[in-house]
């Protein structure tokens, strides 16, 4: 039917409707900002959904603008394939789900992201999913704690807050001594910082909130891995629904054209402020991979192409001279997340990790008194002096 032949209320609803713009290509990725698409008959919409069949037919499973992203951090991390999701907690909980059944164990790091500890140990164990923490460091301690039923091997390269290393090789081969998966979290180390499939990781996990995003200005998560381990985590993407909104996609592929230049002024940065805060006499202790005297440094060295933009810092004394310096930094922003091209600093121990109890945060060194600094892209002269003017207050 001509489309003058209908009626005006008509046309309002389907002019330009299901236009063709495959033969659009542009610099960037535009927004499909779309929940379904037009498929040609019944069969071909099966074919679809069972992937028999290229092409898209309901947002929740892919769109063309994540679709983009996930070639994007494929390529990044040199996996087959990836899945974007609405959080890193959201990527993190998705693959759990599909990797462990009622009755099976994982073995992690102690040293990570409280909010990966909290899943870990107080929802995880509603499915009767049990998580046994161990210091990354202690090579024996993790040998000891792989039980028969052991599916998954979880730890972060460098562990937020204390940016402690784990040596992945060490990792990697007891993952495949008892047939367990490893799984990293990469949020802290992106590309070029480290590349976890070069030390053969089964599954590797990104907060895109942070680095890959860059400018606090989204919630994202990823996950990449070869096909069949993606096979794995779909299911639970398609049918828990935790994926990714298309826009957050678009501003999330702006954020990553610039991580390479971002990563490599934090990393600068960083090691010049860690330098300066090991020498301050208002400071106890600098927590950081890239100085001489760390017990890790050749680990990390060896392991990670820089030290990453993170840094943590313990002020002498306890809450309340933390709490002093942190109210007294004026350039850098005092506010939890990281990553981001201003320089932030957050204090663990009342953010973080603040539903650990005082005696598992002290035993993973998060002490009252300890300070978390994503270091960003401005000038380190500024920093430096921003630090000096608020450890004075102490
Ligand atoms: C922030 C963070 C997470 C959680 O990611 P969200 O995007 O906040 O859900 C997981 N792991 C690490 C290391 C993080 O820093």
């Amino acid at each position: 039917m001509n489309p003058n032949d209908l009626n005006i209320l008509t046309q309002i609803i389907k002019a330009g409707e299901g236009m063709d713009l495959s033969d659009i290509r542009t610099p960037g990725v535009p927004i499909f900002q779309t929940s379904n698409y037009l498929y040609e008959d019944v069969e071909s919409g099966t074919d679809i959904l069972l992937s028999k069949k290229p092409g898209h037919i309901y947002a929740r499973y892919s769109n063309p603008t994540i679709d983009a992203l996930i070639t994007i951090m494929a390529t990044l991390e040199d996996t087959d394939d990836a899945l974007a999701f609405s959080s890193g907690m959201a990527a993190i909980s998705s693959v759990m789900l599909a990797y462990c059944q009622p009755g099976d164990h994982i073995v992690s790091s102690a040293y990570i992201y409280g909010g990966t500890y909290t899943l870990f140990q107080n929802q995880l164990s509603r499915y009767n999913i049990d998580v046994s923490f161990v210091d990354p460091r202690d090579h024996q301690e993790i040998e000891k704690e792989i039980r028969h039923n052991t599916k998954i091997l979880y730890t972060e390269p460098l562990a937020n807050p204390t940016l402690i290393a784990s040596d992945l090789s060490f990792w990697r081969n007891l993952a495949t001594k008892n047939n367990c998966k490893l799984v990293i979290d990469n949020t802290f180390t992106p590309p070029p910082i480290l590349r976890p499939i070069d030390f053969g990781a089964d599954v590797i996990i990104h907060s895109a909130t942070k680095y890959l995003g860059g400018h606090s200005d989204l919630i994202g998560g990823i996950v990449c891995a070869a096909k069949d381990e993606i096979a794995t985590v779909r299911p639970i993407m398609k049918t828990f629904g935790p994926n990714m909104a298309p826009i957050i996609a678009w501003l999330l592929i702006r954020g990553i054209r610039t991580l390479g230049v971002r990563i490599e002024r934090q990393n600068q940065n960083a090691r010049e402020l860690a330098g300066f805060l090991a020498s301050h006499p208002k400071v106890n202790k600098v927590f950081y991979a890239g100085l001489k005297d760390n017990p890790q440094y050749e680990l990390a060295k060896s392991q990670f192409n820089g030290y990453s933009g993170m840094l943590s810092f313990e002020v002498n004394g306890g809450w309340e001279e933390a709490k002093t310096v942190m109210k007294n930094l004026k350039t850098i922003l005092f506010t939890v997340s990281l990553g981001d091209v201003s320089s932030l600093v957050s204090h663990p121990a009342s953010t973080s990790h603040v539903y650990l109890s005082q005696e598992e945060r002290e035993k993973i060194g998060v002490t009252d008194g300890l300070l978390r600094l994503s270091v960003g892209l401005e000038h380190v002269d500024d920093l430096k002096r921003d630090l000096d003017n608020a450890l004075k207050k102490i």
